[in-house]
């Protein structure tokens, strides 16, 4: 949600008349990595490209493979589509959509370099189980953490878990700048090669060419790309930062309103694990009987009473530019089953009480007739 302060802090930021990235982008990523605790961040405009960068920096090469949960936004196989990689599909587990570590060693090839855990919805995925299995095969673990913002583990936050830990500040997420990302780590070398790569493979980037004693010279270090976030989305960033708990805090009360409210004869919701905090980016149902077809009229009967649903995700396999990529629909079958079932509900920090039970009461009376 925007408020006042973040259109002032981008105010400010034009008005100083440095429109990239500068002062702004240090030190948003300075706040950030002490927010979650990591040595490291690094700003980008967008969560793919923090995604990409960490790949990069880790070395990952044409002909190797990355495991990714079946159920995710597209981003995160694309990836590793561009270098050549392919990515691995595993399934997800039922109550809690997030990668099933138990199908890790069924997907594990002697090209595997890394695992990929989305943390859906915003509830973290089973980071024990998953860094015990990459510490056990020598794999790097790049967190998805687009949803979870900010979330625990076991009481760590996440994003000093895994090696590389991808956000996103992407107009609907729990950070919202319009377009960013951010990429932490607490590995100083992949940092710094993620800061070159996210500017050209330049080896100054401007802001530091124009401080005071700065060289006007760069040398460019390897081809890289035009990924670096720019001073107003980093101000409007810095903003919402300092409001994360807040927010966070009225997204869980929703949450929990959805829960108490909706009738369980006919709906699901997905499991709240006690060893975890959720970031609630996302309140998912599933209808208890039916599938695609029952689902689809309850989001056409929604729409007419102007409630807007979405459905996060369509498996990856069941889209045409990955369905090549999978031998088996083993692999993805839980992914399938629920995805038919599913829809996420409107949740935002701002949402009140007669909102969500306006929601809530109308979704139990069309769910009934579907
Ligand atoms: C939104 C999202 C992304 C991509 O974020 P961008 O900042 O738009 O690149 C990646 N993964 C998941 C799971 C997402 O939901």
């Amino acid at each position: 949600m925007i408020e006042e302060a973040d259109i002032q802090a981008v105010a400010d930021t034009i008005r100083s008349g440095w429109l990239t990235m500068g002062s702004e982008v240090a030190a948003f990523e300075q706040e950030f990595a002490q927010r979650l605790g990591a040595s490291h961040a690094v700003a980008v405009n967008s969560c793919t490209a923090a995604l990409h960068l960490g790949l990069e920096a880790m070395g990952l090469k044409a002909g190797d493979e990355v495991i990714v949960p079946a159920m995710t936004f597209t981003a995160t196989a694309e990836v590793i589509c561009y270098f050549g990689a392919k990515p691995v599909f595993v399934d997800i587990q039922a109550d809690t959509h997030c990668m099933d570590p138990e199908l890790l060693q069924a997907a594990l090839t002697s090209r595997t370099r890394a695992i990929m855990p989305v943390h859906y919805a915003g509830q973290p995925a089973d980071m024990d189980e998953i860094m015990a299995f990459a510490h056990a095969h020598d794999l790097r673990v790049i967190e998805d953490a687009a949803h979870a913002l900010p979330a625990r583990y076991h009481g760590q936050m996440i994003g000093t878990i895994g090696d590389i830990t991808a956000y996103s500040f992407y107009a609907t997420k729990t950070l919202a700048v319009g377009e960013g990302g951010m990429a932490v780590t607490h590995n100083e070398a992949w940092a710094e090669r993620m800061q070159i790569m996210r500017l050209h493979g330049m080896s100054r980037d401007a802001w530091r060419r124009n401080l005071r004693g700065g060289s006007w010279d760069y040398e460019v270090l390897a081809p890289g790309f035009k990924y670096n976030m720019t001073d107003p989305a980093a101000a409007m960033g810095r903003v919402q930062l300092q409001r994360l708990d807040t927010m966070a805090a009225l997204r869980r009360r929703i949450d929990q309103k959805y829960r108490t409210l909706l009738d369980p004869d006919l709906l699901e919701c997905l499991e709240q694990k006690s060893d975890r905090e959720s970031a609630y980016h996302l309140f998912v149902i599933k209808l208890r009987h039916g599938a695609a077809a029952e689902r689809n009229k309850l989001i056409t009967d929604l729409e007419e009473e102007g409630i807007r649903v979405s459905v996060h995700f369509r498996p990856l396999p069941l889209h045409p530019a990955y369905a090549g990529l999978t031998t088996s629909p083993q692999s993805y079958a839980v992914a399938r089953q629920v995805w038919e079932r599913m829809m996420s509900l409107p949740i935002w920090p701002q949402m009140t009480d007669e909102m969500v039970e306006r929601v809530a009461h109308t979704v139990n009376r069309l769910a009934a007739k579907v």
